[in-house]
């Protein structure tokens, strides 16, 4: 990666686990001189864990802030952003978009009403909760407003399958909301980016089958799915270019996929 991560404060939701951890590792290792990260997800214990891993690999030049954090709440998301300034951590400069989830009871109509609710709040509501709460941080630089917004989407955005109906449309809008976004803020130094990942192996597959372990282990049959750190390795390159750059829009399969 370029120096242009030098300093920076990247802020990601969902880093407890899969590629939001893997990513908030390679930002580190990319910088271990300093940088600073806020790691957020609801499992705070996961969180710690893996802040005393990164301090022990990369030293005290990666400052950590770790904050428990719902995405899917405004006020949550709202004090979170409010109190980085008090403790250090307030100019974010990158927030990656990374908490979300699928259910595994997705066909019309049997989907329960609770299933809507939540996917819909954490990967549609959430991202925009955390994407209006970074905005005026990115605005209010003295030297003319810049910061990065990466959102993971999903080949699920793109291309819907049978099974996939809730979480294909949550990954649908965020990306008609990624696209008008980048629209609103061209000619700024703002830059809004989308990976969208074919699969990879998380604990993603796991809870969406409540730990039906075989049903999991079906969807990667016959195939070598990403790791979280193949994602991981996209996100900080993107992040990581110089200014004139935007890694706009990006898909990114196993070589198996179609
Ligand atoms: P994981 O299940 O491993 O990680 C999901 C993360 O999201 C966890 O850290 C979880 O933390 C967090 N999270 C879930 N709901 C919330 C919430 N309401 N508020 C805050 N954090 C939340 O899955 P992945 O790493 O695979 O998924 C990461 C992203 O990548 C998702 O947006 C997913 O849609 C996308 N993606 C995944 C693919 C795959 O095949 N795995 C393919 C394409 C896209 P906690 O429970 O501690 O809050």
């Amino acid at each position: 990666p370029s120096l242009t991560l030098h300093a920076k404060t990247i802020l990601i939701t969902g880093a407890s686990s899969g590629i939001g951890r893997a990513t908030a590792l390679e930002f580190a290792r990319s910088s271990p001189q300093s940088l600073n990260l806020v790691l957020t997800a609801r499992r705070v214990d996961r969180l710690n864990a893996l802040a005393a891993q990164i301090r022990q690999e990369c030293g005290t030049g990666v400052r950590i802030c770790v904050r428990g954090l719902d995405v899917s709440r405004a006020s949550e998301v709202e004090a979170l952003v409010g109190g980085l300034e008090e403790e250090g951590f307030g100019g974010v400069d990158v927030l990656v978009n990374n908490a979300g989830f699928m259910s595994g009871v997705e066909q019309p109509p049997h989907i329960p009403r609770d299933v809507i609710r939540d996917v819909w709040a954490t990967n549609v509501t959430g991202v925009i909760n955390m994407t209006q709460a970074v905005l005026p941080i990115f605005k209010k630089r003295e030297d003319g407003g810049r910061g990065d917004v990466i959102m993971l989407g999903s080949i699920a955005g793109r291309e819907a399958y049978v099974g996939g109906s809730l979480y294909c449309a949550s990954k649908a809008a965020i990306r008609a909301f990624t696209d008008a976004l980048r629209k609103e803020l061209i000619a700024t130094r703002i830059r809004v980016m989308t990976v969208d990942p074919g699969q990879v192996l998380t604990e993603f597959t796991y809870l969406r089958y409540r730990g039906d372990q075989e049903k999991a282990d079906a969807v990667y049959a016959g195939c070598e799915p990403l790791t979280p750190e193949d994602v991981a390795e996209v996100i900080v390159f993107a992040a990581s270019r110089r200014e004139n750059v935007v890694v706009a829009d990006t898909l990114l399969f196993p070589s198996h996929q179609a």
